[in-house]
């Protein structure tokens, strides 16, 4: 779990400033904790918004740089999966996406992985479900679902 971190001009600060860390219950994982709302400048798609360092990024995608401890390469999102509210930042809730989804060479997700009890797409990381990729731990519910879509994309080729 995220704690406010100390130094209080530190963009991160300024980011808890702006959350609400006692939003409503997860509407689709409430097992993952609640929502937290994001109170700042939200943009026309209802997503929050985050300025930082002269550059606006997602306030959610801020969040999860805040609990990952480095910034998200270039081309990622964040998907949210446990809940459907475009205004909560609670990186449970969501997964880093980037549209390449190529889980097996992925750092960021292999990382997340490792430290938790559940994968980024929140599978439980049992020891049934939890496999060896090349970046680290992976998930075989996330690799099934991959390989699923896959196989969709070529069947319409
Ligand atoms: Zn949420
Ligand atoms: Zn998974």
């Amino acid at each position: 779990m995220l704690s406010v971190p100390s130094g209080v001009a530190s963009w991160e600060g300024r980011w808890f400033e702006r959350v609400d860390v006692h939003g409503p219950e997860a509407d689709r994982h409430p097992e993952f904790g609640p929502c937290w709302l994001w109170t700042g400048r939200a943009g026309a798609d209802g997503y929050g918004r985050f300025d930082r360092a002269g550059e606006t990024t997602t306030a959610a995608r801020a969040g999860w740089e805040i609990a990952l401890g480095e910034q998200l390469p270039k081309g990622y999102g964040v998907r949210r999966y446990a809940c459907t509210r475009r205004l909560c930042v609670n990186p449970e809730h969501g997964r880093p996406w980037i549209a390449s989804e190529d889980i097996d060479n992925d750092r960021i997700l292999a990382r997340w992985n490792a430290t938790h009890d559940y994968c980024v797409a929140g599978h439980a990381l049992t020891h049934e479900n939890r496999i060896t990729i090349p970046a680290g731990v992976g998930c075989r519910a996330c690799r099934h679902e991959v390989e699923v879509e896959r196989a969709k994309r070529r069947r319409r080729r």
